[in-house]
C-alpha cells in the first residue's frame, strides 16, 4: 500500500484512459480501452478493461496500472501462443485452487492447491514481460517512477 500513497501524488500529463488509449493507437494493437468492474485484458474482445478510478486517474500509480494491462494487449502482437497458455495456465492454477480449498483438509486438496500454485507461479515470467512492454511505450520522464510501481505491485 506504500506504493499507492508514494506514487498516488505525482501526477502524469494526461489521465490514464487518454494515455492506454493513445499506446493503443500508437501502435496499432486493434485493442480499445472499455469501463470496467477490474482490470484486465480480454483478448477475445479485444478490449483492455481499466476500473473507473483508473480510468480518470492522472497520477502515475493509475498510470502504471493502465500501462501494465496495455503491456498484455501488446504481448498479443507476436506473441499471441504465449498468450493462450498464460491464460489458460492461470484459468486452470486457480481453477485447481478453488477445487484444493473445497477438498480441504485432505491430501486430495492439498495436492490440488500446490498444483494451482505452481500453475498461477508459472505465469510470473507472462507478467514481468507484460512490464517491459509497459515501460517501453510510457513516457519517459515517468519511467523510473513507473519501474518502481510496477515492481511494487508485482511483488504484492
Ligand atoms: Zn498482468
Amino acid at each position: 500500500m506504500w506504493v499507492y500513497f508514494r506514487f498516488r501524488p505525482i501526477l502524469a500529463e494526461e489521465e490514464a484512459e487518454v494515455f492506454a488509449e493513445r499506446v493503443l493507437r500508437l501502435h496499432m494493437s486493434g485493442f480499445r480501452v472499455e469501463r470496467g468492474w477490474r482490470n484486465g485484458v480480454s483478448y477475445a474482445d479485444r478490449v483492455v478493461r481499466l476500473t473507473s478510478p483508473v480510468m480518470r486517474g492522472r497520477s502515475v500509480y493509475h498510470l502504471a496500472i493502465a500501462a501494465h494491462e496495455v503491456g498484455h494487449a501488446l504481448q498479443w502482437r507476436g506473441e499471441e501462443a504465449w498468450v493462450r497458455s498464460a491464460n489458460g495456465a492461470l484459468t486452470a492454477g486457480f481453477g485447481f485452487l478453488v477445487l484444493g480449498f473445497a477438498l480441504a483438509p485432505s491430501s486430495l486438496g492439498g495436492g490440488s492447491v500446490l498444483l494451482g500454485y505452481a500453475l498461477v507461479a508459472s505465469t510470473y515470467p507472462f507478467e514481468a514481460d507484460a512490464n517491459r512492454e509497459a515501460l517501453n511505450v510510457v513516457p519517459p520522464q515517468h519511467r523510473e517512477e513507473l519501474r518502481k510501481v510496477l515492481q511494487a505491485l508485482s511483488s504484492s
